[in-house]
């Protein structure tokens, strides 16, 4: 099909929207390492995590060989308020950079909460509702998952409990007040309203928190408050599931006007988003229908992958959670504090870990400052002001387009435009006032989380 037919914007009729996710285990040789009890240093089994997840979560977090697990009625609704995305032609940006390369995006910042994480909020809920449960606890890092929780729970009914990295907390106060208005309750973490909350803070005073404190803390809060679950925005096998729908559409999309992507990019904190933009393409890599280059970007501040060891580790800083086998900096390692809060974490999702492992994915890590460069160029061309998180990936899809105008490669680029940056302007005013630094931790600093490791094997 000729090129001019593509349109600005390719959208999906409601029918062409994807009825199961897809479960990219079902397709992997190697499967990702089972998460381990660090009590006894076996495997956990659904009895052990149903005490802390919803049942149906449980199995689709153990569920390695079924490829196809149908998306419930009421969450295909849902999915209808926001979805289909649209999958975005940028053209303006190809114009702008005078590249032949054919650059796209999905774009995942068109609804309330500005991010991909609704596909998986609204899911999680779903099945809590089900079971009959009262509410669920959660993190939030930048605010976006917990937003997205707090949306799916008014929409059901649930309590919602959010423990919010006090960094982000201070800096998006309005993060905080929409999550409110959607019925949830926040606390800024570490806080003094758990035990291992107040753990950290002994140790670590004035600590600006991270992912993995949180995490604990809300793990904590699940465990002891009867009729409630703990449910987590990103790392975790199910979650990377629910997001297969970014994946399935863009690939609906592109087969529409018979477009093959080259290189396939998204930024990677826990490894939600990405995981769930390649599961169709990886799915054909795997099987050994297709090949595609594909790209994980994550920040030079906590660059799990590019700097990180690939062994089990604590998934929370408080050391109660499952082990998992990942790429990881250590759960004592506590990022700086760094803008793309969504980006702040020590690990990465054990299915991308180990496609990383057996070489099906690339990563790269780049600097704050060159992120917000090119967010700013893509905000004045594409007209979308994006999330930090989002434009580690704008970064490395104008670098790869970059490197086409110099060898006159006509490569198409898919990137994950995972959402909008109405909250972070604190960061784009510093970069704007040219204030911005970029801090990337020494050798020494992740030698020391790593040497914390826990021994299992
Ligand atoms: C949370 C978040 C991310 C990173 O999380 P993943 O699980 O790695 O996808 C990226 N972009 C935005 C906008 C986010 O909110």
């Amino acid at each position: 099909m000729s090129e001019t037919k593509v349109p600005y914007k390719i959208y999906l009729e409601e029918s062409e929207m994807p009825k199961s996710w897809y479960n990219l285990r079902a397709d992997m040789k190697n499967k990702p390492a089972p998460l381990v009890n660090p009590g006894t240093g076996k495997p956990l089994t659904a009895e052990e995590l149903t005490p802390i997840f919803c049942e149906e979560l449980v199995a689709q977090e153990l569920d390695e060989t079924t490829p196809f697990i149908e998306i419930p009625e009421e969450i295909r609704s849902f999915y209808k308020m926001y979805r289909p995305s649209p999958l975005v032609r940028a053209y303006c940006l190809e114009e702008k950079l005078q590249t032949p390369a054919k650059i796209y995006y999905k774009f995942e910042g068109n609804n309330t909460s500005g991010s991909h994480k609704l596909n998986s909020a609204i899911a999680q809920a779903y099945y809590a509702k089900k079971q009959g449960l009262k509410g669920v606890t959660t993190e939030t890092g930048a605010g976006q998952w917990g937003t997205a929780l707090s949306m799916a729970c008014a929409y059901l009914g649930l309590d919602c409990k959010v423990f919010m990295v006090k960094v982000s907390y201070e800096q998006k106060p309005f993060r905080r007040e929409v999550m409110r208005t959607y019925g949830a309750s926040v606390v800024p973490s570490p806080s003094e309203t758990t035990d291992v909350g107040k753990k950290i803070l002994a140790e670590h005073p004035g600590t600006t928190g991270s992912l993995g404190c949180a995490i604990s803390e809300a793990v904590e809060a699940a465990v002891k408050n009867p009729g409630y679950r703990y449910v987590l925005g990103s790392v975790l096998n199910q979650v990377l599931l629910h997001q297969s729908v970014i994946g399935l559409e863009t690939k609906t999309a592109l087969d529409k006007y018979g477009i093959k992507p080259d290189v396939i990019i998204g930024c990677a904190g826990g490894g939600s988003n990405l995981g769930g933009l390649i599961a169709p393409f990886m799915g054909e890599k795997l099987r050994g229908e297709a090949d595609y280059r594909i790209i994980a970007v994550e920040p030079a501040s906590c660059p799990s992958f590019t700097r990180g060891t690939f062994a089990y580790d604590f998934c929370d800083t408080g050391m109660i959670c499952p082990l998992a086998k990942m790429y990881t900096l250590g759960s004592s390692f506590i990022p700086s504090a760094n803008h793309a809060g969504g980006l702040r974490f020590h690990g990465m999702s054990t299915i991308l870990s180990q496609l990383y492992h057996d070489g099906y994915m690339e990563a790269v890590s780049v600097e704050q400052t060159s992120v917000f460069e090119a967010a700013e160029q893509f905000a004045r061309v594409e007209g979308i002001l994006p999330a930090p998180e989002s434009s580690h990936a704008i970064r490395v899809a104008i670098d790869e387009a970059l490197k086409c105008k110099e060898t006159g490669e006509e490569k198409t680029i898919v990137f994950g435009l995972t959402g909008t940056g109405y909250f972070d302007l604190v960061a784009y005013e510093q970069y704007n006032n040219g204030e911005m630094t970029d801090v990337i931790p020494t050798d020494e600093d992740i030698a020391a989380s790593v040497a914390k490791l826990p021994k299992v094997e």
